[in-house]
Formats: C-alpha cells, structure tokens, sequence
C-alpha cells in the first residue's frame, strides 16, 4: 500500500500526485475516473481501493500493470519514483475548489477531459480558467474516441498505434475533429499537441486519445500521468516532513462515530496526535483515536472494511476516528500540535484561513444572507443562487448566531427583501430568532437548498403584491391619446370623448394633461368603455371613449376652450412615479411602453 509507513523515502523517492478530473458535464468525468481507480471490480484487475473516502489510493503494482503497454513514455523506465496516485473521487470545479491548502490547490495535477464530438463547451473552458488561475498542470483526455467512424478498439496497444492501425477514413474522421479542437484551444490562448507529438511539453499541453469506455488509451494516461509526475512534477513532489493534510468529508460511521476522511499529502499521523481541524462553531481539538485504511485484501474490497495503523506517512488517504468530529467542516487542513502555544497557534490559523475563503466568494452590495453546515454545501447553495439570479451579500458557516442577524439587516438601508437569511441545515440559536424579528430580519430554514430558494422567491413575490396594492395609486402608465372629433359626448368636467391610442395604454386611474397647452391637467381617467363594454384597461392602437374627472379645485378645463382635436393628450408621469412603477410593475410594461416613457420625460424635462 502507498502509505505503508515501512516506506523508505531518499531523494529519489517522491510523493503520489493528487490528481483530478475536471471538464463539461457528459465529457466522461466519471467514466475516467472509474476506470483510473478501477472500482469496477468485475474487471478482475489490479486496482485502487475504493471505500468512498473522498479519495483512492492507487497503488504502485496497479500502475505497473496498467502501463504495459506504454513503457515508452515513461522515461525512467522499470524505475518508478511515485510509489502511486492519490485519485480525487468526485470530478468537476466545485471539488477543485473545495480542495485548499492556505490558498493554493492541492490538486497536483488534473485531467482535463474534452469529448472529441464536442470539443470544448462552456464548462470546459470555465474548468480552463481555474487551472490556470491555480497554476495547476494538466493533461488533455481527448475521450470519446469509440465514437469514430468504424473505431476499432484494442486496450492492451498503446493508443498511438491503435490511432495507426484504423482504417483511413477514421483517421480522417480523428484528424477533422482534433484539427477543430486545436483551434478552439488556441482560441483560449493554450497550446496544444497530442502526447506522441508534443515538441516541447513546457509550452504544449499533452492530449491523449480516450475512450473511457472501452480503455482505449487508459494506459497511455495514466503513463502520461507517471512521467509528467516524475518530470515536469519531481521538485514539486519530493517528500517533505512538514505535515499537510485537508479534510476531505466528515461521516459518521457505525461502530466509529463520526470520523473524517483526511488527505494526507506531506508528512505523519500518528494514533495519539494532538490534531486541529476546522469546526462549524469554531477549530475543534482533539487526538487521533484510530488511523484507518483500506482494507487492501482485494476480496474485501466492497465490504467497507478497514486496516488499523498506528501510523500512516504521506501521500494517501486516511480515515480518523477521535473524539468531537461531529461538527467538523471538509475542505480545510488539519494541524498537528504538540504544545499548548502550537494549539492556539493553529486554532487561530484555521480561523484565517476559513475567513479567507469565506471572503474568497463573489459576493454583492445587496443581496440575501446565506448560511450552510458545510463549506461545500455553502459552495453549492452559492453556485445554485448564481443560476437562479439571486443575489448574495454574505456567507457564514454553523448556526445562525445574533451577529449574523445584524450583518443581514445591514440589507434593510438597500432593499428589505435582501435582509433575509436563508439557512441551509443549520440551527437557529434561540437570541439571533429573536433578535430578528426585532430587527425585521426573514429567516428561512430547511435542509433543501431548493426549497430555500423557492421559499425565498415566493417571499419575494409576496412583497411585489404588498407594494403593487400599497403604490397603485401613484403608478403612472404611459400612453399618447389623440381625441376623435366626432366623439365628444361632454366637453367639460367630466370630459366624455373618444380616443384613440397612439401609444403606451390607459387604465382607471391614469392622471391625464396637455403638453402642448403648457402641460394643463384634465383630471383622471375614471372609465374605459368600448362598443358599450367597461373596461380597466386598453392598450396601443384601441379606439375607446374615456371620462376623465378633474381631480384639483381649479376651474375644470374644458374642450374646444382650453384645448382641441389637434392636441396630443399624454399621462402625467413623475419621477416618483417612473421609479414606482421600476420598482413594482416592471412586469406589467413591455418594451414599447419603456421607449415612451423615455420619450415622455424628455417632454416633462425630468432628469
Ligand atoms: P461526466 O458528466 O463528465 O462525469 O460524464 P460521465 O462519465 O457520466 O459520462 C457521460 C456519458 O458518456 C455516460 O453515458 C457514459 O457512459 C458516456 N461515456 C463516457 N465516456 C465515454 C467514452 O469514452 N465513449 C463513449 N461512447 N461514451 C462514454
């Protein structure tokens, strides 16, 4: 096993790589994945123990064995110098990301999976973005390559020879998508090239034909993986004693309580430890009670069972079974200390570095209040808000405590709908329930992240109805009416004619002047009727009849008088009424409507 303690390190000896697999959703992320940790134990194959650990260790003897076939890559040949891979369960950016040590990424190196029907799609390129943003090294898995015109597969060749022996017309088929794919890379400023051919793998990233499903090129990967480790890699993973280690998931586990899976890159744990890892209610501390691995006998290997250690060295994965786990958080390291002065040191440190990735997210000016359990729940909840277009103005892990409350009603100066906290699988402390309601701070508890949203967009719709019936009345719609001669039935107050709608619409209510009579105010409009029907609302292009009823003490105004069949009558709009009707009716105004009351408050002169 690779994290045998018996392990002797010399200068020669160097650390497993952390990979992960990162590309578009459908690329085959997983289907990689399986078949690099080879959890498909129906193959009969050497491969990694799988336990759902957050991580798999494979080792040495599996890579042997897989790599037959592609010896030629490696170029310390029969010389290994990782003693094997530390494989990151589950694929995609929200993991990479979860994955920090003191900022930096603990992924070593990551496999970038691209689907050769595809090429690159938006996930892939976003995936693009945050490794070279992390200054993680990859490699390309060109997958998919079954899919080829007339592919013949053969797994035990290395894929460049396979790539050869097809008929003319799949590699035609082969040439037409890579020479497309290498253009799409370049258009994301990236130099590629496929593996065999790569002139200088400083400067092209390597990309190796695969089908995840028929192990086409599997083991040309993974000797890819292998030598880039021991190449371009060797400073960067040569053993060091100092310890890093991440948490990787928190379980409970029956018979063991709740334990944490723990990726040890750098350095010893041993049984007996003082350790410090991050809490929901702040670093917890306590000692190693058990050291578990994987049980390596193969029979075993679905059985959940695990080898005892005493001591485990780096790199692998761990389980650790001690005392007050319960509330511990994944996605933060885990310290060793060994005196007093070292467990406040590294108490504060962990509460830095959770600061540091709690301000590390996008937040906005004004938004809603989010708190989760879990960093990575938070991460999901955050992504989902994105997508939803919910705003977010900040985050916090654990309980709702008063002080969250009073960050949240910060919100209330912007937009009382944004002084909301939405609680994801957390307690409420009993003084922060009260103190919001003081406040008027919404809280919103569940365990669905969904349900939080859909809780909150329906609270949402609810305080556009509240405000639509408390600011009715000083909405002011747009409209352009043009009087109809022949249909003035009284000329003066109320004032009963004919109109027809030039633009905009009119509903009851709408107040009603003449702007080409210095603006003279007729009242407002208290009826619609057309062909005898009553009516509360009419729209651009309708010939109605309207009785507007003066509304001040000023002598009512009065047709054929104060104005005639060649003014324009318009709506009397505002400023406050522009930003009501911004505010709680956008949803009732189209385009056009828009475009007239820029044309409107350029007649009015309002700024
Ligand atoms: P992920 O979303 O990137 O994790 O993609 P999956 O691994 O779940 O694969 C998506 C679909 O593509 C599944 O139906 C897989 O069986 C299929 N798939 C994955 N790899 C290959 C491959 O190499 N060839 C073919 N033909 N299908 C594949």
């Amino acid at each position: 096993n690779i994290c045998n303690e018996d392990l002797v390190q010399t200068k020669d000896t160097l650390r497993a790589p952390v990979i992960c697999v990162l590309g578009h959703v459908d690329a085959g992320k997983t289907t990689i994945l399986d078949n690099l940790r080879r959890t498909h134990v129906q193959d009969n194959e050497a491969g990694g123990i799988t336990q759902q650990m957050g991580a798999t260790n494979v080792p040495l003897d599996t890579i042997v064995e897989r790599t037959k076939m592609s010896r030629k890559l490696i170029s310390r040949q029969g010389d290994f110098m990782i003693p094997g891979l530390l494989i990151i369960d589950t694929p995609g950016h929200a993991i990479f990301q979860n994955l920090r040590s003191r900022g930096s990424s603990l992924c070593d190196l990551a496999i970038l999976v691209v689907d050769i029907m595809n090429g690159l799609q938006a996930q892939t390129i976003e995936s693009i973005r945050l490794l070279i943003d992390r200054q993680t090294p990859f490699i390309i898995a060109l997958n998919k390559i079954d899919l080829l015109y007339g592919w013949k597969s053969n797994k035990e060749k290395d894929v460049e020879s396979v790539l050869e022996e097809q008929d003319s017309f799949t590699q035609d088929h082969f040439e037409k998508r890579y020479d497309e794919i290498i253009v799409q890379f370049a258009k994301q400023g990236l130099n590629v090239a496929l593996y065999y051919k790569n002139p200088n793998p400083n400067e092209y990233y390597s990309m190796v034909p695969t089908s995840a499903r028929s192990g086409d090129g599997m083991g040309s990967l993974i000797a890819m993986i292998i030598e880039t480790s021991q190449t371009n890699l060797a400073k960067h993973l040569s053993y060091t004693n100092e310890l890093q280690a991440t948490v990787m998931e928190v379980k409970a586990i029956h018979g063991l309580g709740t334990t944490i899976d723990v990726a040890l890159i750098n350095g010893c744990l041993s049984v007996g430890d003082k350790i410090i890892v991050g809490g929901q209610e702040g670093p917890i501390v306590t000692q190693i009670r058990r050291l578990l691995i994987p049980e390596s006998n193969q029979e075993l290997r679905d059985t959940n069972q695990y080898e005892n250690k005493d001591k485990v060295m780096g790199t692998c994965v761990v389980k650790i079974a001690a005392k007050d786990l319960e509330k511990s958080l994944a996605g933060l390291p885990l310290f060793i200390a060994r005196t007093h002065d070292e467990i406040d040191y590294f108490k504060n440190e962990i509460e830095l570095i959770l600061t540091t990735v709690l301000n590390s997210f996008k937040l906005k000016e004004s938004g809603v209040y989010i708190q989760a359990s879990t960093l990575g729940s938070l991460e999901a909840f955050l992504e989902l808000l994105k997508i939803q277009k919910i705003p977010c103005s900040g985050v916090n892990i654990g309980p709702v405590h008063r002080k969250d409350v009073l960050r949240a009603s910060t919100q209330l100066e912007n937009d009382i709908k944004w002084a909301t906290i939405l609680a994801f699988d957390v307690k409420i402390e009993r003084d922060a329930q009260d103190y919001a309601k003081t406040m008027g701070v919404k809280i919103f508890q569940n365990d669905e992240i969904y349900n939080l949203c859909s809780m909150f967009v329906a609270y949402q719709n609810q305080l556009i109805k509240e405000n639509q019936d408390k600011y009715r009345h000083l909405a002011v719609f747009p409209c352009k009416l043009k009087i109809l001669p022949q249909n003035i039935f009284n000329s003066r107050d109320p004032i009963i004619c004919g109109v027809r709608i030039e633009d905009g619409f009119i509903k009851i209510g709408t107040p009603i002047c003449v702007p080409s009579k210095d603006g003279i105010d007729l009242g407002r409009i208290a009826s619609i009727e057309m062909n005898h029907k009553s009516l509360d609302i009419a729209r651009k292009g309708s010939e109605v009849c309207i009785k507007i009823v003066s509304t001040t003490n000023d002598t009512a105004k009065m047709y054929g008088r104060h104005f005639d069949k060649d003014d324009i009558l318009m709506s009397k709009i505002s400023r406050e009424s522009i930003d009501i009707i911004k505010a709680y009716f956008r949803d009732e105004l189209q385009e056009s409507d828009w475009r007239l009351i820029i044309e409107l408050k350029k007649i009015f002169n309002i700024v």
